[in-house]
């Protein structure tokens, strides 16, 4: 604690010295943003001593983190006592302050919402310098109900108390088919509203679509004893066995990252799937801030896009989103997409929120069953359109079935809908409150206009 206290005094120190009209970036190794703004050409706020965590409480279930811990550290910390926090982002370096001030999902947020409903309190550096300690309640009340989903323009969270649960060793996997998208959400509904299947419980669950016919639920189970356990961080690849088995185990660990591995099935764009580059390639590079960083210099580069202007190709729309659907009306999204736009996979991912009341940035409702939908690849645009066609077109889809959109990738609405659908007068309060200087950009500059 007396290092993180004096982290805190160095990072308020440098706060402070910074030049008051340049913009301020948060300097940290690893990011899962997928918007790509201009190399940063300012000075930076250093975040490095911000990455340990503090404490793991057992007997509270409870762990005391810095904010820029990867939830690949944290969940190594928490597993040594059997015990892992409420929602586990598949990305290893998914930060916990990215989670909370972005937003994250997994396969447990049927049961326990999304990541930022599991902190206690949060210590927050904020736009006008202050170091602040937010809670539920009392005098910061205002800046923890808006700070999920404001992307770092409210202020920087330093270190949170979360809460944890216990695992097992291993969990048990069910991978059920199904060929119409409206049974497999019906199942949705039905196994959140039993929390079991076939009399087992469902400790986690989500889906992989791999076209309009063919989609699977895995369900998982934890469990104390496995028969055997698969490894798909070596030759096999997870998200293929869920094509090909009906059951399997994977100990906890593994469970938790099976994604991360091959950046769900994204990584084929770099061909490692195909067994012989499989097996040149290092594992240490089998993960997804590796092909996160290729992909951010080829972005930087244009190489794809020139390629495929050589080639006479037509220009490709990157399509990187996940937006949440009510699950009465994700079939139908899902017809939408195959049809119009025809990326697959496709992940699902059923959430319901923890707490009671609605977070203002995101307004989720309270005690409704969405589903997250997930789709991650590049589409070509029809002659004469512009970059945006595709995803301002799945915006709209989006806002006539209920839905909401994240934002860790591009966006495109008009500012005055915007603000509308992320609540700008809440937001607009609390930004008064704890950055009336504009010191950080706000929400809608930095999501739309890559400030
Ligand atoms: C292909 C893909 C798939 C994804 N799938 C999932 C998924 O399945 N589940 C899931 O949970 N998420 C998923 N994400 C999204 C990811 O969780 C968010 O982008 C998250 O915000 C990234 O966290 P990070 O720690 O990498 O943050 P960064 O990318 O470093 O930062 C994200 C934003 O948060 C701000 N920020 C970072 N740290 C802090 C802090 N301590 N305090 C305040 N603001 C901060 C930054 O300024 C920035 O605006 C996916 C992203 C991609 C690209």
């Amino acid at each position: 604690m007396g290092d993180h206290e004096a982290a805190v005094a160095a990072l308020r120190e440098q706060y402070a010295g910074l030049p008051p009209d340049a913009p301020v970036r948060l300097g940290k190794r690893t990011s899962n943003l997928f918007r790509f703004r201009p190399p940063a050409t300012g000075p930076r706020l250093d975040a490095d001593r911000f990455d340990r965590v503090l404490a793991v409480d057992p007997a509270a279930r409870t762990a005391d983190v810095q904010g820029m811990v990867t939830y690949e550290r944290l969940v190594r910390a928490t597993l040594t006592h059997g015990l892992m926090p409420l929602v586990v982002p598949q990305l290893k370096t998914i930060t916990l302050g990215g989670a909370v001030s972005g937003l994250g999902i997994e396969s447990a947020s049927f049961r326990n919402g999304l990541p930022h409903e599991s902190v206690r309190e949060m210590e927050i550096l904020t736009g006008d310098g202050r170091v602040v300690l937010a809670r539920p309640d009392g005098e910061h009340a205002d800046l923890f109900r808006t700070f999920p989903n404001s992307y770092g323009t409210l202020g920087y969270a330093l270190r949170l108390t979360i809460d944890l649960e216990p695992v097992s060793p291993y969990v048990r996997l069910r991978h059920l088919r199904f060929t119409d998208a409206a049974d497999c959400c019906a199942a949705i509904a039905a196994i959140v509203a039993a929390g079991s299947h076939d009399g087992e419980p469902v400790d986690f669950l989500d889906g992989t679509v791999f076209g309009a016919g063919e989609l699977y639920l895995t369900l998982g189970s934890f469990a104390d004893r496995a028969p055997a356990v698969s490894d798909y961080t070596g030759l096999g690849i997870y998200y293929r066995s869920v094509r090909e088995r009906e059951v399997d185990h994977l100990t906890t660990a593994d469970y938790l990252w099976r994604w991360d591995t091959d950046w769900f099935w994204c990584s084929r764009a770099f061909g490692v799937q195909h067994p012989a580059i499989r097996r040149v390639w290092p594992r240490r590079w089998r993960r997804s801030d590796v092909y996160r960083r290729i992909v951010a210099l080829d972005r930087r580069w244009g190489l794809t896009a020139r390629w495929d202007r050589l080639r006479g190709r037509p220009a490709q729309e990157a399509v990187i989103q996940d937006v949440e659907v009510p699950v009465d009306r994700t079939a139908k999204f899902l017809e939408f997409f195959h049809t119009e736009i025809g990326i697959t996979p496709v992940w699902l991912c059923p959430l319901r929120l923890r707490s009671p009341r609605a977070w203002p940035l995101y307004p989720l409702e309270p005690g409704e069953l969405y589903v997250n939908v997930g789709f991650w690849s590049g589409v070509p645009l029809p002659p004469g359109a512009d970059d945006g066609f595709h995803n301002r077109r799945i915006e709209e889809v989006v806002g006539e079935l209920g839905g909401h959109k994240s934002l860790y990738s591009t966006v495109h609405y008009p500012e005055d809908e915007f603000w509308r659908r992320y609540h700008g007068d809440a937001y607009a309060a609390v930004k008064q409150t704890y950055d009336p200087d504009a010191r950080l950009p706000d929400l809608y500059d930095k999501c739309v206009r890559l400030k």
